[in-house]
């Protein structure tokens, strides 16, 4: 049964921000994710901000440097559909084209997909774990195959569930953040928290900010971007293990590499092992096997998920062996 709380749509970027400021309030983009967690008691809310009346944060355009600016209330199939990104950063495409099912990308937008909450099941279910304020992690010791293998830091096990925000890591995209004091940029490296920063949050936004919109910046030339993700059900599921790549070639060889992993951290997880064993040399099939051997390297696999290693192995192998291959 859904608590009981206020309900309001503001009108401007402003109003919202000032709504955000009463205690207990949240933001309500596309709600397919908020209304199951206000349903199942996730967290107290007492007041719930609609954005969706503000127009500015619709829409896809294509900056003066060539980048693009995409507005947090854009949908997650406008993003997967667009030419623009399509052609340019398809990754990214890709990325919002694996999210759920038709009907959750047509509602969910791309702000929601980068501040959803973790799907942990303890967490989800009535359990008072760790992040919800309680004394004890349950997956620790529990039912975690689909929890994490990097990043943990001992204390709380999620994977982060979006799809998107690996991408835009990898494209080094950066959320413009409004609030009381104005607009900040943050990259979307430095937009999750890890537990050890703080097990109670998932993201840097204060509660009342509001994430506005995404810039990506142009790529450079010979970039060519791809997403990458393995799950249990081909209907929808989340990533059990993923991977989003934005490499640089010069002919067959790699001059640059961001590499960022999905379904494996409690943030979109940067694997620099990966990017290192492939970053200036031909992505050739010793590349491609010692970047395999590389992506496990750190790997803390828990009682029950020890299967993502190879899965993760299998994953880098066939996607660099796919992008080895110009289209
Ligand atoms: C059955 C099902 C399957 C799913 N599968 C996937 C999947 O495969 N991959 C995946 O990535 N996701 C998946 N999702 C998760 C998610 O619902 C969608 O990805 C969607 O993008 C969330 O966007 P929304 O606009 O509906 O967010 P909302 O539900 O409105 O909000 C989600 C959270 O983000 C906050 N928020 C929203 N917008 C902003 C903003 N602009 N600024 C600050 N905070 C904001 C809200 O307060 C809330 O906490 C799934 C969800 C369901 C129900
Ligand atoms: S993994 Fe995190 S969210 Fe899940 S039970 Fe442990 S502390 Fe809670």
């Amino acid at each position: 049964m859904f608590p009981s709380f206020d309900y309001v749509q503001p009108k401007s970027l402003q109003a919202a921000i000032t709504q955000l400021s009463n205690p207990g309030a949240v933001v309500h983009a596309g709600g397919t994710d908020l209304l199951t967690c206000l349903r199942e008691h996730i967290f107290a809310v007492q007041k719930v901000v609609s954005i969706s009346a503000l127009r500015e944060l619709h829409g896809i355009t294509e900056g003066a440097d060539g980048g693009l600016r995409i507005g947090a209330l854009t949908s997650l199939h406008e993003v997967a559909d667009h030419p623009l990104v399509r052609k340019r950063f398809s990754g990214l495409a890709q990325a919002a084209a694996e999210v759920a099912s038709p009907q959750l990308r047509n509602q969910g937008t791309i702000g929601g997909n980068i501040c959803q909450k973790p799907r942990c099941w303890y967490y989800r279910g009535d359990f008072n774990c760790l992040r919800k304020g309680g004394g004890a992690c349950f997956a620790a010791d529990g039912e975690n195959q689909y929890h994490c293998i990097f990043g943990s830091g001992g204390i709380c096990y999620i994977v982060h569930p979006s799809d998107t925000a690996p991408s835009l890591v990898a494209l080094n995209a950066t959320a413009r953040v409004a609030g009381p004091k104005g607009v900040r940029e943050v990259p979307l490296e430095k937009f999750h928290v890890l537990p050890e920063e703080d097990v109670r949050r998932e993201t840097v936004l204060e509660p009342n900010e509001i994430v506005a919109e995404i810039r990506i910046p142009p790529p450079a030339a010979g970039t060519r971007s791809a997403y990458r993700k393995v799950r249990a059900r081909r209907s929808w599921d989340f990533a059990l293990a993923g991977v989003a790549l934005a490499l640089r070639f010069d002919g067959r060889r790699v001059v640059d590499s961001r590499v960022v992993l999905s379904g494996a951290a409690p943030v979109p997880w940067r694997s620099t092992e990966v990017e290192q064993a492939i970053r200036g040399r031909e992505l050739n099939s010793t590349a491609i096997a010692a970047a395999s051997k590389a992506v496990v390297s750190g790997a803390q696999p828990l009682e029950k998920n020890g299967y993502k290693l190879p899965m993760f192995q299998g994953v880098i192998e066939e996607e660099l062996t796919r992008m080895s291959t110009p289209a």
